[in-house]
C-alpha cells in the first residue's frame, strides 16, 4: 500500500472508533474473515484492473483491513445519513433492503445479464439484500461467490425438464397449510414467506412468490399448533419458512411458547440464515427470550467462508452462550463452494464460531437452478477431501433430499469395499486398504 492508502485506512479506523461501540477488528469472538482478494482489489483500485501491490497479495492481515475499510466506505457512501446505531439495528437493515435494479446498480457494476434478470424477475423469487450483506459483495466481480448467490442471472428463467417448483413434494405432505409432516416423529413448520435476503437457489422459492397463493399468518399458525398438539407422535418441530428469525420477538415467542406447552414436543429447532445475512437480529433481548424455550436448536444456513465476519461471529457466539446448539446447513453450489479448499475453510471457520457442520445438501432441482447444480461426484470429492484431512467435527453429512419426498439420503464415498471371507475390506482417506475381522455370522463360512 502506498502512504496515501495507509493514511486513508488509518483515518477510516479512527472514524470507526469514534462512533462504533467497538471497532470491527476488536469485537469479541474470533474473527475468521477470509474475504476475497477480488474485493480487496476493488477497494485498492476501484476504477482500474491493475494488479494489487505485492504486499497486499501476500499479507492476509492487510487484506482483512482493506475489507473492513471497504465495508466502512460502503456504508459511508451509500447510507451516509445512517448512524452506527441505525446500521446495527436489524429493523433498520430490513427497512433499507436493496430491492431494485436502480439501487443495486449504484452499488455494484451490474453485468447486462444481471440487469436483465433483475428487470424481468423470471421465476417469481423476490430480490432483496440487506445493506450489511451488500457490503460484503464485490462490486466489480460478477464471479464472486456471495454475489452469485444473491444477484439473479438470466439462467434463472430457464426451466430444465428435471426441475420443478416443489421437488421435495412438500405440498403433498401437508396435513394443514404451512405444516409438512414427512418423517414419523417430526414436522416442518413453515412460519413466513419472508427472508431479509433471498438466496437464488432457494428450495422454497415457490412459497416466496407473492403471486403463488401461499399464506402465512397467526390464524394458520394456530391450525398447525393444533395439529401438533393432537398428534402425539410428533416430538420434534422445525420452524422454518422463509426465515422465522425475521419475525418480531413477540411473534417468535408466541410460536415457541405455544409449542413448548405441548407435552410431547421434546425439542424445537429453528432454521435460519439470519446470522449470515442479518447478524444484527441476534440481540441480547432476543437470546434472553430464546433461552426460555430449551431444548432449542438452531440450523444456520451458510454458503461460503466470506460470510464469517466479526458480526456473524458475534451473533453465533451469543446464541451459543445462550445454550443453543448450532448446526450448519450448506447447499453445494457450482462456482460458489464446490471445491475442497473453500468447503474446508467454511467448515473450519464455522467450528471457530461454535457452529457444528451438520448437512451439506446436493442442490435441489428447483426451477431455474441448473447453473447452481453440480454433479454428485463433486460432493463426494469434497467429503473425501475433508474426512481424515481435518477434524471429524468439520465434516458434514452429505445428503440428497430425494425428489418426490423420499427424505434426506446420506451419500458416502466408497470407504467400504466389500467382504473377503469374514473380513470387511475398507479404504481409508489416503486410499490405503485395511481389513477388519467382522463377527457377523452371515460372513463366517
Ligand atoms: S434464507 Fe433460506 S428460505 Fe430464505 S431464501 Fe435463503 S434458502 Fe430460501
Amino acid at each position: 500500500m502506498n502512504q496515501a492508502q495507509t493514511d486513508s485506512l488509518r483515518f477510516a479506523y479512527a472514524e470507526i472508533g469514534k462512533d462504533d461501540e467497538e471497532p470491527p477488528g476488536k469485537r469479541s469472538g474470533s474473527s475468521s474473515l477470509t474475504l476475497t482478494r477480488g474485493l480487496a482489489l476493488a477497494v485498492e483500485s476501484p476504477d482500474s484492473d491493475k494488479s494489487p501491490p505485492e504486499d497486499v497479495k501476500q499479507n492476509d492481515t492487510q487484506v482483512k483491513k482493506i475489507i473492513h475499510l471497504h465495508r466502512y466506505m460502503f456504508r459511508r457512501r451509500f447510507f451516509p445519513s445512517a448512524s452506527t446505531a441505525e446500521w446495527n439495528d436489524w429493523q433498520w437493515q430490513i427497512r433499507n433492503r436493496i430491492m431494485d435494479v436502480e439501487t443495486l446498480s449504484r452499488m455494484i457494476a451490474l453485468t447486462t445479464d444481471e440487469t436483465d434478470a433483475l428487470t424481468c424477475n423470471g421465476n417469481g423469487l423476490p430480490f432483496s439484500i440487506t445493506p450489511y450483506y451488500a457490503s460484503l459483495i464485490d462490486p466489480n466481480d460478477p464471479s464472486q461467490a456471495l454475489r452469485k448467490t444473491m444477484v439473479p442471472v438470466m439462467t434463472e428463467t430457464v426451466h430444465a425438464p428435471e426441475e420443478s417448483g416443489d421437488p421435495l413434494g412438500e405440498d403433498n405432505m401437508s396435513p394443514v397449510p404451512g405444516l409438512v409432516h414427512r418423517y414419523p416423529d417430526r414436522v416442518l413448520f413453515l412460519t413466513t414467506q419472508f427472508c431479509s435476503a433471498y438466496c437464488r437457489y432457494c428450495t422454497r422459492s415457490r412459497i416466496m412468490n407473492r403471486d403463488a397463493g401461499y399464506e402465512f399468518n397467526p390464524r394458520q399458525w394456530d391450525q398447525a399448533i393444533d395439529y401438533i398438539a393432537q398428534t402425539p407422535v410428533i416430538r420434534d418441530v422445525v420452524l422454518s419458512g422463509g426465515d422465522p428469525m425475521t419475525l418480531s420477538d413477540d411473534r417468535l415467542e408466541y410460536l415457541l411458547s405455544n409449542l413448548r406447552r405441548i407435552p410431547h414436543v421434546e425439542m424445537i429447532r429453528i432454521g435460519t440464515k439470519v446470522p449470515a445475512v442479518l447478524p444484527q437480529r441476534v440481540t441480547s433481548k432476543l437470546v434472553r427470550m430464546l433461552k426460555k424455550y430449551h431444548p432449542l436448536y438452531m440450523s444456520v444456513h451458510f454458503t461460503h467462508p466470506d460470510e464469517l465476519t466479526p458480526e456473524t461471529s458475534q451473533a453465533c457466539n451469543r446464541l451459543a452462550d445462550a445454550g443453543i446448539p448450532l448446526g450448519s446447513q450448506t447447499v453445494l453450489l457450482a462456482g460458489v463452494n464446490d471445491d475442497v479448499d473453500t468447503m474446508k475453510r467454511l467448515m473450519q471457520g464455522l467450528l471457530r464460531i461454535r457452529v457444528r457442520p451438520y448437512y451439506l445438501y446436493q442442490c435441489d432441482p428447483i426451477i431455474g437452478s441448473s447453473h447452481f447444480r453440480t454433479p454428485v461426484r463433486k460432493g463426494l470429492e469434497i467429503i473425501r477431501g475433508l474426512r481424515g484431512h481435518t477434524s471429524g467435527y468439520a465434516v458434514p453429512s452429505y445428503v440428497i433430499d430425494a425428489p418426490g419426498g423420499g427424505g434426506k439420503i446420506p451419500i458416502l464415498p466408497d470407504y467400504v469395499q466389500g467382504y473377503d471371507g469374514t473380513e470387511l475390506v475398507m479404504k481409508n482417506y489416503q486410499d490405503r486398504y485395511y481389513r477388519y475381522p467382522d463377527c457377523d455370522p452371515a460372513h463366517i463360512q
